[in-house]
C-alpha cells in the first residue's frame, strides 16, 4: 500500500523544555488524514511543574492555562486512539516522537509508530532550497497559520506542506520519497541516507561533526557503519545520544586494520580534537602518581605528587597512577578501608601518635609500630597490585601487527615501554605510510596496550624487534 494512502497523523507538540528528561509535553495537536477525511485533536497537558518563562514567551501558554489541563496520563488513551494505525508525521519527527515515547514510557506503554520526518521530506523534494524549518516553509509557500508555536497550528502547517508538495510533484513522486524516508526512519534530520550508506562495515574510527565541521564526537568500532547506526536507533534515547543526533551534520571516518588500531586512533583523536561529547580519554597535562619511600622506622610511606606525562616512567617505587588528585585520594581512602592500611602512612593524615583509623580499628597499628614493617609492606603491595604502571615485559621495542586479509589492509605499531613509537600502514591499494609518534606516556594508551598484550589470543600479532629492525621499517 502506498504511503500516502495510509492513515497519516500530523503531530506537533509543545514542551516545557528542550530535553525529554527534564521537559514534559504541555500541548499536543494532531491532524489525522485518512481516506480523504481530515480530523483534529488538540489538548493542553499539565506537566506537573511550572513553565520556564522562555516557554511562556514562545508559546503564550501560561501556568494558569495548564493548571486546569489534564495530565498526560489522563489523555494518553485518547492520544493513542487518535494515532492508532497511522504513520506519525512531524517536522523534525525525532523530537516529537522521543518526547511522546518517554511520556508513554512513564506509563509503561510502548509507543513505536512508524515515523516520517517532513524536514527530511522537504530536503528530498526541494534540495535547492535553503532552510527547511517550519518558519522557512511558511514564508516560502505563503502559508497562513492560526498562530505559531501552538501544537495544532503547527501540525496544520505540516499537513498543508504535504498537500502542497503532493500538488506540485504528484502523489506518486511524493509517495516514493516518503517510502524511502520510512526505510531510513531512524536517521536524525541532519544526516542523509547517502552519508550513512557510504560508511564501511570495517573497523576504525568515526567522527560526528556539526554544520561548521566542528567535531562533536569521536567513536571507534570493529564495524563503523553498524556502530554509527546504533547511535541513531529509536532505542538509543539517552539524553546525550539525542542531543548528539540532533546536531550531527556530517560523519567522517578512518578505517583501520583491526581493533587495536581503532582503539589507539580513537584515543589519539579524542585527545587532539577534544570533541564536545567525549567525556572520557580527555587530554591531561598532569597525572597524579603515588610513590613510596621507607620512613625511619622502616615502614613504607606513600606520597602523592603531580607529574608531567613524560615524567611518569621516571618515577621510582610507583604504587599507583591517577587522572586527578580527587580520584587518587578517593582510591587511597577506599583501599585503606578495605585493606586496613594506615592513613598516616598513606599520606592521608598528619600528626603525632596513632592514626585516627587505629582507634576505629581501620588500621592495624603500623603508625605506632604495632604491625611489623615487612608485614605492612606486603599488605600494602598486595593492595596496590595493578594500580601503578607495570614493568615493560620485553627487552626493548615490540612490533604489534594487525591484518585484515579480506580488505588487504595491514597496520603495525612499534611499541616501547607502553608508548607507541611508530605507526606503519599499508592500505588495500598497496600504499604505505609510516609515522613516528610523539611518544609521551599516556595513561589510556598504557591501559589499551596492556590489555592487548595480556590477551593470549593476540600472541601471534606480537613480536619483539631490535633497534636496527625499527630503522628498516622506517623506510618502507
Ligand atoms: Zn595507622
Amino acid at each position: 500500500m502506498r504511503v500516502l494512502d495510509q492513515p497519516l497523523a500530523f503531530v506537533d507538540i509543545e514542551t516545557s523544555g528542550s530535553h525529554f528528561r527534564s521537559g514534559r509535553v504541555i500541548e499536543i495537536g494532531i491532524v489525522r488524514f485518512e481516506a480523504g477525511r481530515k480530523t483534529e485533536f488538540q489538548t493542553l497537558i499539565n506537566p506537573g511543574h511550572p513553565l520556564p518563562p522562555f516557554i511562556t514567551g514562545l508559546t503564550g501558554i501560561t501556568d494558569q492555562d495548564l493548571e486546569s489541563a489534564p495530565t498526560f496520563e489522563q489523555v494518553a488513551e485518547d492520544i493513542s486512539e487518535f494515532l492508532q494505525g497511522a504513520i506519525f508525521v512531524a517536522h523534525n519527527a525525532r523530537f516529537d516522537f522521543t518526547f511522546l515515547c518517554h511520556e508513554f514510557k512513564r506509563l509503561d506503554v510502548v509507543f513505536r509508530p512508524r515515523t516520517l520526518c517532513t524536514v527530511r521530506l522537504s530536503r528530498m523534494l526541494y534540495p535547492t532550497h535553503r532552510g527547511h524549518s517550519l518558519d522557512r516553509l511558511i514564508a516560502r509557500f505563503n502559508f497562513e497559520p492560526d498562530g505559531r508555536h501552538r501544537a495544532l497550528a503547527d501540525a496544520q502547517v505540516v499537513w498543508e506542506f504535504m498537500q502542497r508538495a503532493t500538488k506540485e510533484f504528484g502523489q506518486g513522486f511524493v509517495d516514493e520519497a516518503a517510502a524511502k524516508l520510512l526505510q531510513k526512519q531512524s536517521l536524525p534530520a541532519g544526516v542523509s541516507a547517502q552519508l550513512v550508506d557510504a560508511l564501511p562495515h570495517a573497523p576504525g574510527v568515526y567522527i560526528f561533526e556539526d554544520g561548521e565541521g566542528q567535531p562533536l564526537y569521536v567513536g571507534k568500532s570493529v564495524d563503523i557503519r553498524s556502530r554509527v547506526m546504533s547511535h541513531f536507533t529509536a532505542d538509543a534515547q539517552a539524553v546525550k545520544e539525542l542531543r548528539l543526533a540532533q546536531t550531527v551534520k556530517h560523519i567522517s571516518y578512518v578505517e583501520t586494520a583491526g581493533e587495536l588500531g581503532a582503539l589507539l586512533l580513537e584515543n589519539a583523536m579524542i585527545k587532539r580534537l577534544q570533541p564536545l561529547h567525549n567525556h572520557r580519554q580527555r587530554r591531561l597535562d598532569c597525572l597524579v602518581v603515588v610513590t613510596g619511600r621507607p620512613n625511619q622506622s622502616g615502614y613504607m610511606e606513600l606520597e602523592m605528587s603531580r607529574v608531567k606525562p613524560h615524567e611518569v616512567l621516571q618515577a621510582k617505587k610507583l604504587y599507583a597512577i591517577f587522572r586527578s588528585e580527587k580520584r587518587a585520594k578517593q582510591a587511597l581512602a577506599d583501599l585503606s578501608k578495605q585493606q586496613k592500611l594506615c592513613h598516616k602512612l598513606l599520606g592521608l593524615e598528619n600528626g603525632q601518635g596513632a592514626c585516627f583509623g587505629y582507634q576505629l580499628s581501620y588500621c592495624r597499628g603500623a603508625c605506632i609500630q604495632k604491625e611489623r614493617p615487612e608485614i605492612y609492606r606486603l599488605r600494602l603491595e598486595a593492595a596496590f597490585a595493578g594500580q601503578g604502571v607495570d614493568e615493560w615485559p620485553y627487552q626493548g621495542a615490540t612490533l604489534i601487527t594487525e591484518q585484515d586479509s579480506r580488505r588487504q589492509v595491514w597496520e603495525a605499531f612499534v611499541v616501547d615501554r607502553w608508548r607507541v613509537m611508530m605507526h606503519l600502514r599499508r592500505d588495500e591499494y598497496g600504499n604505505t605510510s609510516s609515522a613516528s609518534e610523539a611518544a609521551g606516556f599516556d595513561l589510556d594508551t598504557y591501559k589499551l596496550i596492556k590489555r592487548f598484550l595480556m590477551n593470549p589470543k593476540n600472541r601471534h600479532m606480537i613480536k619483539p624487534i631490535k633497534p636496527q629492525e625499527v630503522e628498516a621499517l622506517m623506510v618502507i
